[in-house]
């Protein structure tokens, strides 16, 4: 059994849908759980209508615009499928009946119930699709297996519980074979039936635990990139494919900013011995990358991964009496309050510096830091950071630019530039 993972841009219109059919017919005889995002830009279009409905505004035109995009494509995709329909047309339902409630005024929890129906909206439409054209497949509810605890927004999985479910609900399904099941990705429930969600791009994690609770033999996330590369292709020419790294690498990588993965997709998968692989849903004759244990290519080639948009923040005491260990506690425990990410630091005799994301949060820390420390912070930064760098790549990457941190392990070189 395989798992397969379509994010939204794979799904975003009519021609996507029919891809993913596409791409499937070259897996015959397979069991496969598929787990799909919401369709292209849906979840945005979700996190606005709560922003509206939480201040009171008017929603119903955005839930007519969502609507009547997914019925169109549901209807070029799987003509007269009226039972299909009716199921979508009661989804929408149930988000005009929530959005004529008042919010509960937890708005972690509100996000969660609103944001996770463009998953339940994408997997009929796909699920329908893949019926109308003979293949026959199975609507499984995320929600049914994946049990989460309260955090809403970045729910944590319980995953005892959901193995006991996927074990019950889920494997029975997969017994007939060759059977395809459709389910949603970035999405979880709580004990008490909650909607949650595992936070933002969070499907590729979904399609993780899903492979880790049915031992899966891999999971596949088909994207519009034909795998994992070296650098962003957008931002720099000459980059290279990274064809086969392994999962502490590829940690690495996404740790320090690579968006081709969620952070948290690999974990799962190292626990046991799954491996990733990233190939291209319009290029399916692309090898792609290949994500598992063997670490022998690793050190190959460079990656370098940039993250504009940082600021760095340099806390010192008033009076220069910088004592570290016992101001440096109070400091982290602030960090975490304000749920910023650390994601370099430096620390001098009298001060300590971080670098971090550039955002109303950070702003909101640095405001708190000032009514006992001296804070200063230059913004516009980049932090580009290389992984088994060599001098060349290193000159290249910092040519005529300022340098204000420079760090280096035996592995990475990291710079904070200006
Ligand atoms: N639809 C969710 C998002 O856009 C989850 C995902 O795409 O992985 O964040
Ligand atoms: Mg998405």
């Amino acid at each position: 059994m395989k798992v397969f993972k379509f994010g939204g841009a794979s799904v975003k219109d009519a021609a996507g849908v029919r891809n993913v059919a596409h791409v499937l017919s070259h897996f015959p005889g397979e069991d496969l759980v598929i787990v799909v995002s919401a369709m292209g830009k849906t979840t945005n279009a979700l996190e606005e209508l709560l922003t509206a409905w939480v201040r009171g505004g008017k929603v119903e035109e955005r839930i007519g615009v969502l609507e009547r995009t997914h019925q169109e494509v549901l209807v070029e995709v799987a003509p007269g499928d009226a039972a299909a329909m009716e199921a979508l047309r009661a989804r929408f339902e149930q988000l005009r009946e929530r959005c004529r409630r008042r919010p509960a005024g937890r708005s972690d929890m509100d996000y969660d119930q609103i944001v996770s129906f463009g998953e339940y909206w994408s997997t009929l439409i796909v699920g329908a699709h893949l019926n109308a054209v003979g293949v026959r497949t199975m609507l499984f509810d995320a929600g049914e297996a994946i049990r989460t605890d309260e955090l809403f927004r970045a729910a944590r999985v319980d995953w005892e519980v959901s193995q006991r479910q996927v074990e019950h609900r889920l494997r029975p399904l997969l017994r007939e074979h060759p059977f395809r099941v459709v389910t949603q990705g970035f999405v979880g429930r709580t004990a008490e039936g909650l909607a949650t969600t595992l936070g933002r791009e969070g499907s590729d994690f979904s399609a993780a635990i899903f492979a880790y609770l049915l031992d899966a033999e891999s999971v596949t996330i088909w994207k519009d990139v034909r795998g994992m590369f070296n650098a962003d292709p957008n931002r720099f020419p000459d980059t290279r494919l990274l064809e086969h790294i392994s999962y502490r690498e590829a940690i690495e990588l996404s740790y320090f900013g690579a968006s081709v993965i969620h952070p948290r997709t690999l974990q799962p998968l190292q626990r046991k011995g799954i491996p990733l692989f990233i190939r291209s849903f319009s290029d399916l004759a692309a090898q792609g990358s290949t994500i598992s244990e063997a670490t022998d290519h690793d050190t190959l080639i460079p990656s370098y991964i940039v993250k504009p948009g940082q600021l760095l923040i340099s806390i010192a005491p008033h009076d220069l009496s910088f004592v570290v260990e016992e101001n440096l506690s109070g400091i982290f425990w602030l960090f975490a309050r304000h749920g910023v990410r650390i994601d370099l630091m430096q620390n001098s005799a009298v001060a300590f510096s971080v670098v971090v994301d550039d955002s109303p949060r950070a702003h909101g820390l640095i405001e708190e830091l000032r009514k006992v420390y001296q804070v200063r912070y230059n913004a516009g930064c980049e932090l580009v950071t290389i992984r088994h760098f060599d001098e060349a790549t290193l000159k290249r990457l910092t040519a005529g630019r300022e340098v204000l941190i420079e760090q280096r392990s035996r592995v990475t070189a990291r710079f904070v530039l200006k």
